[in-house]
């Protein structure tokens, strides 16, 4: 007899012993696998780990014996190989090649190690505190292909009626997913007629119910140089007469993003955002309120955004003051917080102007004029070129 609907609390009781006896164990063993993205392992093919994550992960669910489960591991030359499953259908006329196809997504490539794990953490030491497992990848996208099965597995326990899932677990996603398409051509035969996909890598808002996303913002990435001298020149002989490569990327920054409030300027890259969205997101800020707000905050987007500016404008400065006694190394590390002190009042600026040249290089742009005295005192404790060669020093000299 096949049921219709899933009954959750049965699958849910399931899943969660699964993950616990045959899924964490995986886990593990995959976080301790430097499996980096081939941007941060240019030697990827004769590392082997990507290779090794893809076969470890292919094991288990081969191991798993879901009733009509197909799995192959696809790899065209020179390109990160990639994980196929598809399972047949089992709802009326579900696999005839006009029926619609359900496609599961996930990555197993990591990013690279990164520092500010605390002591007794790293990146490929997998540590389970509580119930959350720390290490690399596990999170991003490591779970992806286990939570896909599982969930099949789910149905199928339960006899509830699928349509022809197949999924696509990518090595080279935290890259730019440079080897995806390339595959996805090959494999689009055997796609069918994809009609709804599930991306399991984004993140969740709280611990305490199911999470999609919707809708991400986009990213553009490049680098940016600006050269203005074709040779070194002695620290306090050039600034104020050489420009600024800060002023100058600033102004070229202007012209993408107004700096004041965040907005991103070319008209290109803005479209219609749909009334659903704009609904989701008031009912996203309606659950999480301030402590998502709080979150963000402590990654120093918030104080860019609209409705978060006054909470974050109120709180920047005690943030800070309280981040940087907590973490003085990893404050100094994050472009991301240096930015942020853009808000902060100036007398913080001047109390920690000349320990971090980052720290200082924003604090100055928050005090401007006001600072020339004890600017020149700090500026004459730091003889870093960098720091001399900040743009608010050019304005203050
Ligand atoms: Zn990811």
């Amino acid at each position: 007899m096949n049921a219709t609907t899933l009954d959750t609390t049965q699958a849910l009781a399931q899943v969660s012993a699964q993950w616990d006896r045959s899924i964490l164990p995986q886990l593990k063993d995959y976080i301790a696998i430097a499996a980096k993205s081939p941007m941060f392992a240019p030697d990827w093919q004769q590392q082997g780990l990507l290779e090794q994550v893809v076969r470890n992960a292919a094991s288990w669910v081969e191991a798993q014996k879901v009733a009509g489960l197909r799995l192959e591991i696809v790899r065209l030359p020179g390109r990160t190989p990639l994980l196929f499953f598809e399972v047949e259908g089992t709802q009326p006329n579900a696999n005839a090649a006009s029926s619609p196809t359900v496609l599961m997504y996930g990555h197993l490539d990591k990013q690279p190690e990164f520092d500010g794990w605390r002591s007794h953490l790293g990146p490929w030491t997998p540590v389970l505190e509580g119930d959350r497992l720390y290490g690399r990848g596990g999170a991003d996208d490591g779970y992806a292909v286990y939570a896909s099965i599982a969930a099949i597995q789910a149905l199928k326990a339960q006899n509830v009626p699928h349509p022809r899932i197949v999924g696509l677990i990518e090595t080279s996603e935290e890259s730019g997913s440079g080897d995806l398409l390339p595959y996805i051509d090959v494999l689009k035969p055997r796609l069918g007629d994809v009609a709804l996909v599930i991306c399991l890598d984004s993140g969740a808002g709280n611990y305490d119910q199911l999470w999609l996303t919707t809708s991400l913002r986009g990213m553009a990435s490049g680098t940016l140089k600006v050269q203005i001298l074709t040779e070194g020149v002695h620290s306090g002989d050039a600034s104020g007469v050489v420009p600024s490569s800060f002023r100058i990327l600033r102004q070229v920054l202007d012209r993408l993003e107004d700096s004041a409030t965040g907005r991103v300027l070319p008209a290109s890259f803005h479209c219609a955002i749909p009334e659903e969205r704009v609904a989701q997101a008031q009912a996203t800020a309606a659950i999480l309120g301030a402590p998502r707000l709080r979150r963000l905050h402590a990654v120093c987007a918030a104080h860019h955004a609209g409705p978060g500016a006054g909470f974050a404008q109120t709180h920047l400065g005690a943030y800070a003051v309280g981040h940087w006694r907590r973490r003085p190394t990893r404050f100094a590390k994050c472009w991301q917080c240096a930015a942020a002190l853009h808000s902060v009042p100036a007398q913080f600026a001047v109390a920690t102007l000349g320990r971090c040249r980052r720290l200082c290089a924003s604090a100055e742009n928050v005090a401007g004029r006001q600072l020339p005295l004890s600017g020149q005192g700090d500026v004459g404790r730091c003889i870093e070129r960098q720091w001399l060669e900040c743009a608010g020093h050019d304005a203050l000299v």
